[in-house]
């Protein structure tokens, strides 16, 4: 589902992809793990389209994602691939539910009922039924990041990204928001997360990338990556990291 063929990044003078090579089938699971600035979130910022590459193939699907010249084209990819960052960005002033609905109603044209509909069922899925009157404000971090979840899959998307979505959250509510992504993993929801949750990215993922310095050191099943790392710098982040 998602294709990256050799791609460079650079900003100014600075690179900082160089080379990567990162695939993602329908269905699967997908961390990428790493230090601090070694491009992780640079990578999922190229699959939805708001970086362009300097060289390289980007796919998502059929789609040639750095060949998108309109900003149709760019909207109609966004409508494919969810994303969510650390920072939860709900609409302070509207309901949970009203979070939930805005989108599907106004950019992709749904009625309110559909739309009304399909946010109940998301609320259920991440168990916040009980808050769709509240406003964002009123919720805990934990609780405005499971919001976050089911107002990107509001939309209906092929694909997630996930970016640390837990970093920013109190040790207590870190759990709540990975149960909330497991169970998505488990429906079959092609998903790509960037991760500092080694243990979370070793029980969920399908397939599992290192990278560093904007280079893919090494990548494999999340079981080889973790049991028996190939590479001496691989072995030596997750010896920090875990
Ligand atoms: P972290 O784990 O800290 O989130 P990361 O692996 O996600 O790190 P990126 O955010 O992809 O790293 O950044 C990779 C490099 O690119 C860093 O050196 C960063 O300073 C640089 N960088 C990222 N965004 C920009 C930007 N908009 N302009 C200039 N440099 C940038
Ligand atoms: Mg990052």
């Amino acid at each position: 589902l998602v294709a990256l063929h050799d791609v460079h990044l650079s900003f100014g003078a600075n690179p900082v992809l160089k080379g990567i090579d990162f695939e993602v089938q329908r269905g699967q699971a997908v961390s990428i793990i790493g230090p601090s600035g070694s491009g992780k979130s640079t990578i999922l910022r190229c699959i939805t389209g708001l970086l362009r590459p300097q060289h390289g193939e980007i796919r998502v699907g059929e789609t040639r994602v750095d060949a998108l010249r309109t900003e149709a084209e760019l909207i109609a990819l966004r409508k494919r691939v969810g994303f969510v960052f650390q920072q939860y960005n709900l609409f302070p002033h509207l309901t949970v539910l009203e979070n939930l609905v805005i989108a599907p109603t106004r950019v992709a044209g749904r009625d309110r009922a559909t739309a009304e509909r399909d946010a109940r069922a998301l609320l259920d899925k991440v168990r916040l039924s009980h808050k769709e009157a509240a406003y964002p404000g009123e919720l805990s971090g934990g609780q405005q990041q499971r919001v976050a979840i089911a107002r990107a899959l509001a939309m209906r998307p092929e694909l997630m990204l996930f970016d640390e979505v837990t970093s920013a959250l109190d040790p207590e509510t870190v759990g709540e928001v990975l149960t909330v992504i497991r169970d998505l993993v488990r429906d079959g929801l092609t998903c790509v997360l960037v991760t500092h949750e080694m243990r979370f990215a070793e029980e969920i993922s399908d397939q599992v990338y290192f990278t560093e310095a904007g280079v893919i050191v090494e990548h494999g099943p999340a079981a080889r990556i973790f049991g028996a790392p190939e590479s001496e710098r691989t072995r030596a982040f997750l010896h920090r990291a875990l």
